[in-house]
């Protein structure tokens, strides 16, 4: 049996990134850009009006007011998306649309308010001054510029940065396959006859769930029955996969026959049992350098498991640098007691009030009751030294989704 942390680290040591893919910029969002993104040109391409206005040489309105208008004539109309076709001699001011580029010449934009139309003629009812409601070519990203540097989680803005810049494609790390299988001759898929002498493989689902929420690609795999022939089959088909996970046969059981089955399949097992609960019958191997997570076939303790030692490595495999879930300290609503020597992850519901969170457990946590995750939107982890946790002691959770970073309200 080996401490949360070193598991942690064997397993973590031994993953890389995974290669970079070429990805359209909307299915590289959520994930990591594998290159530099550098700026081609200057964006804006060329000086530009930010207002509906008249474009104008400053210098011929500086005694401009409401009341001593100054009058220009009109030499064209240009509204965004044309190109300017004269210069601007003194006196003279072209009517510009918001986007439309400056003609050669201007170096202001008089915004409409400040104008007054007639004819072929404006009055100029305000001074302006060089620079104006101008964007200036470049203001926004300036040609050879790096924009996105290399490691950066790509969202919706970067989507927007790319698609500026001209680019449709970009490198990011691959997304890993996982193969998913249950072991277990009591195990049956929704579909079947439902038979009181079963139970359904509820952990082919709620891990492939984790896996997608991850933004790992599943390769699902079925149900296993406890014969060595049908592991070993199905422990080969699984390596063509970045990542195997199974779950069940891993205890000391007459069928936990996992153990033997990754040994035999890749000389594979790095260690057995791990100082937590739930949890303890994880089996880690790598089998010709696929990792290989054999889970505890407990609904919770697969899913426990998880979140420690699987997720963390499908993060590394997409090249994140932040692979850990966020952690905070919360106020204990309860008395608590756990053995000695074992990290607990008890499932609990946090909330948060006047500045300050509080967790309290979700009820009954044995391994099997699901139920107890459902109700949870973190795990309260108990360190190994501790036996008795008492109400109103800070306690570290580690949160499980975003409920917390969302509000009833708006503001
Ligand atoms: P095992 O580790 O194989 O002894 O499994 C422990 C318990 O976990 C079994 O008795 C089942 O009740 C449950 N279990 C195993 N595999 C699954 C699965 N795929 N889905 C849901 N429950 C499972
Ligand atoms: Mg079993």
């Amino acid at each position: 049996m080996i401490p949360v942390d070193e598991a942690r680290q064997i397993i973590l040591d031994g993953i890389e990134p995974l290669p970079l893919e070429k990805v359209n910029i909307l299915e590289a969002l959520g994930r990591v850009i594998g290159e530099d993104v550098t700026a081609p040109r200057n964006l804006p391409p060329k000086n530009n009006s930010a207002m509906d206005g008249y474009a104008v040489r400053a210098e011929d309105t500086k005694n401009a007011t409401a009341q001593t208008p100054v009058v220009l004539a009109i030499t064209e109309d240009i509204p965004a998306g044309t190109i300017p076709r004269q210069e601007l001699r003194a006196g003279q001011a072209a009517r510009i649309m918001t986007g439309a580029p400056l003609p050669a010449g201007a170096d202001a934009v008089v915004r409409m308010e400040d104008t007054r139309k007639d004819g072929g003629k404006v009055y100029i009812l305000a001074a302006a001054y060089a620079g104006l409601d101008i964007r200036m070519a470049g203001e926004d990203v300036a040609a050879g510029e790096t924009v996105i540097a290399r490691g950066t989680v790509i969202r919706p803005a970067e989507v927007g940065m790319l698609a500026a810049l001209g680019r449709s494609f970009v490198f990011v790390n691959r997304r890993p396959t996982v193969a998913i299988l249950a072991t277990g001759d009591e195990l049956m898929d929704i579909d079947e006859a439902p038979s009181e002498w079963k139970i359904i493989s509820s952990n082919s689902y709620s891990t492939a769930a984790q896996v997608l929420e991850t933004g790992g690609a599943i390769l699902q795999l079925g149900i296993v029955k406890d014969r060595r022939e049908d592991l070993i089959a199905k422990f080969q088909a699984a390596s063509r996969a970045d990542l195997i996970i199974s779950s069940g046969g891993v205890s000391v059981g007459d069928y936990d026959l996992v153990k033997g089955i990754m040994q035999e399949v890749g000389n594979a097992m790095q260690f057995w049992q791990v100082a937590m609960r739930p949890g303890k019958p994880l089996a880690y191997g790598v089998i010709q350098g696929v990792p290989v997570f054999g889970l505890p076939g407990n609904p919770v303790s697969s899913m426990v498991s998880f979140e420690q030692f699987v997720r963390p490595s499908l993060l590394k495999m997409l090249g994140r640098k932040n692979i850990f879930r966020r952690h905070i300290r919360a106020v204990l609503e309860e008395d608590l007691e756990k053995l000695a020597d074992l990290r607990y992850f008890v499932r609990g519901r946090v909330r948060r009030e006047a500045g300050r969170y509080y967790v309290s457990s979700t009820g009954e946590q044995g391994s099997g009751i699901l139920n107890s995750m459902v109700q949870a939107n973190g795990l309260i982890v108990l360190p190994e030294a501790e036996t008795m946790i008492a109400r109103g002691t800070e306690v570290q959770v580690q949160l499980l989704d975003a409920s917390l970073e969302h509000s009833d309200r708006p503001d």
